[in-house]
């Protein structure tokens, strides 16, 4: 159901739970009133910021708060350009390997990423003698426990997912080594070569295409009957509640804007299913310089989300950019609403979060 209402600003800092649809009895940050023949602009709900992202990001900033610049952060924290900016401004430093901490940081703590990490990175922190905090996000962490639990009870594992996401990296990095075998396709389930004879169970990525993954998921039991599903869905709420949310609002738009970066999975795929549901045109966008204003006619219907590491923050720079030029009418696609909040681990707990170190994402103060 597409709900006519107004785009409301929705600052996500703690206290407050993990919602992301914006509310009707908030206070509306535009105009009800639209002149006629405005474009319209369908909002999705939710969209943005997920739980684990929330989580990983309030990590780094705590850590800063508590240790001092700088806090090492091992791969970005999340996949977005603008939150990396904005916590290297506060003195975060993003390293790929933790041999490029020098030896004089190394009492420094370290961030692991939410994408999760091989068992090999924690290793070797701890070989190194170094402080690390992991913030991967609890429901990777999650499907970490169903590949393992797939392998001690004898199967070789097959993961659907991407090559090279620091994710699948991180989840293949949990088994040992000819344990697991990376599924990309529908053609690959179909084909791939798997130890003879093996019992077999599955994991999937957790940030994939809702549809593409049923669709391998169908091939692999079709040429693997017995093979064991993990014990509850690898996909995560926050994936599919977005991507359900754009299903509903894509069709009949003339444009889509996915707010994100092109390193981020679960923001790609929101562009494919706002294709897939019908908008004319679905882009990825980084900030509002990045829409085609030139092609872009008033009274268009444009779709907009964001995946879940894009700021707040820039979904109302584009909101406000598009009213600016047109006129805005929003209409609200919301879907769901979320509750969800990961706690950060006990060592942060005694620091206080302000709405104020958040603001640099969530806007508001
Ligand atoms: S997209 Fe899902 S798995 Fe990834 S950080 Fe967010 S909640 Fe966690």
């Amino acid at each position: 159901m597409v709900v006519a209402g107004v785009a409301a600003r929705r600052p996500l800092t703690p206290p407050q739970p993990n919602r992301h649809v914006p509310l009707m009895s908030e206070r509306p940050a535009f105009p009800v009133e639209a002149p006629a023949a405005t474009t319209t602009i369908r909002l999705c709900g939710p969209r943005g910021f997920c739980a684990g992202v929330d989580r990983a990001i309030q990590i780094v900033v705590l850590a800063l708060k508590k240790y001092g610049a700088p806090v090492y952060v091992r791969h970005e924290i999340v996949h977005n350009r603008y939150v990396v900016e904005g916590l290297e401004a506060r003195g975060a430093v993003f390293v790929e390997e933790l041999d490029e901490i020098p030896p004089e940081h190394a009492h420094c703590p370290v961030v692991f990423s939410a994408h999760g990490v091989p068992k090999s990175v924690p290793a070797d922190a701890a070989a190194r003698n170094l402080f690390y905090l992991d913030a991967t996000c609890p429901l990777v962490s999650k499907v970490h426990k169903q590949a393992m639990r797939h392998q001690r009870l004898g199967r070789h594992v097959l993961l659907i997912g991407h090559a090279g996401h620091p994710e699948v990296i991180g989840t293949m990095g949990q088994l040992p080594e000819g344990t697991v075998t990376l599924v990309e396709t529908e053609e690959d389930a179909a084909t791939i070569a798997l130890p003879p004879g093996a019992p077999l169970g599955f994991v999937t990525q957790t940030t994939l295409s809702v549809e593409d993954t049923a669709g391998v998921i169908r091939a692999l039991r079709l040429r693997f009957p017995d093979i064991q599903a993990p014990a509850a869905e690898s996909i995560c709420y926050a994936t599919t509640n977005r991507q359900d949310a754009v299903k509903q609002a894509a069709p009949g738009t003339d444009l889509f804007l996915v707010v994100g970066s092109p390193n981020s999975s679960n923001s790609r795929r929101l562009v494919e299913v706002a294709e897939r549901a019908g908008a004319a045109r679905a882009m990825l966008v980084q900030r509002s310089e990045d829409i085609p204003w030139g092609e872009v006619q008033p009274g268009w219907t444009i779709g907009l989300s964001a995946g879940a590491s894009a700021p707040e923050i820039i979904v109302e720079e584009i909101l406000e950019a598009l009213r600016a030029r047109f006129g805005a009418r929003v209409e609200l696609a919301v879907t769901a609403e979320e509750t969800e909040n990961f706690p950060v681990m006990r060592d942060l707990r005694d620091v206080a979060l302000e709405a104020a170190d958040m603001a640099f994402l969530n806007g508001g103060a």
